[in-house]
């Protein structure tokens, strides 16, 4: 098979590495040295320019957010090869989804939203769960490809869900994150040490992946990686909010977990990562982790 793979960052350039043991992958990406290397490391293919991934069987999207997506459609939507499935593997917005989809039907070309959970450790390992939107048949053909790249691939429902549901369970995430933090921050506070108060976490209900995994490094050994943006994370938790106002739901976690981050981007600055989030509520209670 002959895959267009356009987003070579954090999560694009390992998934397109994996595809490229498989199958002809050609890379493009904005940042023209990335994608140079790709090719010359993993045996991936150079597009000469970006209309050069459309001639392919399979075009894959790994982009920031679905603004860049709907740009590089429109740049590509004279080159698309009727017959063509584009899979959208950005956290996107569901909304932009359907309409990209219907844009590309009347090429002939299917599209699928399938974004990714499992983060960076996720895609170098092609461990990643990945959530698809579209028909069954998509789904099908689409899972065929991702395996490569995933262990779990779920389909979601129609067109648009598996952004919907990436949005939502990140999220979750978020709020859990946040709570987690305010609570040792009590404890650390109360005069109980980190590393106890994590422990009982840890062995009790309020477990969690950010308990577990994400806060021990950041707030006991002070390493705060850059793994996932905190403006990609926002971005996400902006999207589910906006789905739930659309929804007339009433969401009052998920609205204040939004202020929340939102706030927390402005404060930070886009070169953060989404657990600096932690630095944020310790600034605001006047101390800090160290
Ligand atoms: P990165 O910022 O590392 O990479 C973004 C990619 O998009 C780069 O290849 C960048 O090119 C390209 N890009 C940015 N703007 C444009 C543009 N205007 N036109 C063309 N290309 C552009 O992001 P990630 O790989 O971390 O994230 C990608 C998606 O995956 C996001 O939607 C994110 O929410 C999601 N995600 C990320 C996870 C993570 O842990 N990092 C986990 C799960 C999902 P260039 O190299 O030139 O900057």
């Amino acid at each position: 098979m002959r895959i267009g793979f356009i987003g070579l960052g954090a999560m694009g350039f390992p998934m397109a590495r994996h595809l490229a043991r498989e199958h002809e992958v050609v890379v493009w990406n904005r940042t023209a040295e990335k994608a140079e290397r790709h090719a010359r490391e993993h045996g991936s293919k150079l597009a000469s320019e970006l209309a050069a991934t459309a001639d392919t069987d399979v075009l894959i999207t790994m982009l920031p957010t679905s603004r860049e997506v709907d740009e590089i459609v429109d740049q590509l939507l004279p080159h698309v090869k009727p017959g063509t499935l584009w899979i959208d593997a950005t956290s996107g917005d569901p909304n932009v989804s359907k309409l990209t989809a219907a844009r590309l039907a009347e090429k002939g070309v299917a599209f699928v939203d399938a974004p990714v959970t499992g983060a960076t450790v996720g895609a170098e390992n092609a461990t990643l769960t990945i959530m698809v939107g579209g028909s069954a048949a998509d789904f099908e053909r689409a899972r065929d490809v991702l395996r490569l790249c995933g262990k779990t691939i779920i389909h979601a429902g129609e067109t648009g869900a598996g952004h919907a549901i990436k949005v939502l369970t990140n999220s979750i995430m978020g709020a859990t994150v946040w709570m987690t933090a305010e609570c040792l921050l009590v404890a650390k506070r109360y005069g109980i040490d980190l590393k106890t108060a994590l422990a009982i976490t840890n062995a009790g209900s309020g477990r969690s992946n950010a308990s577990e995994n994400l806060l021990p490094m950041r707030l006991l050994e002070h390493k705060w990686p850059l793994v996932f943006k905190l403006a990609h994370h926002d971005k996400d938790i902006r999207i589910a909010s906006s789905l739930a106002h659309a929804q007339h739901a009433s969401t009052p976690m998920l609205a204040l977990t939004q202020q929340l981050f939102t706030a927390s981007l402005n404060e930070l600055g886009e070169g953060a990562d989404y657990i600096e989030v932690a630095k944020v509520i310790a600034a605001m209670n006047g101390t800090s982790w160290d």
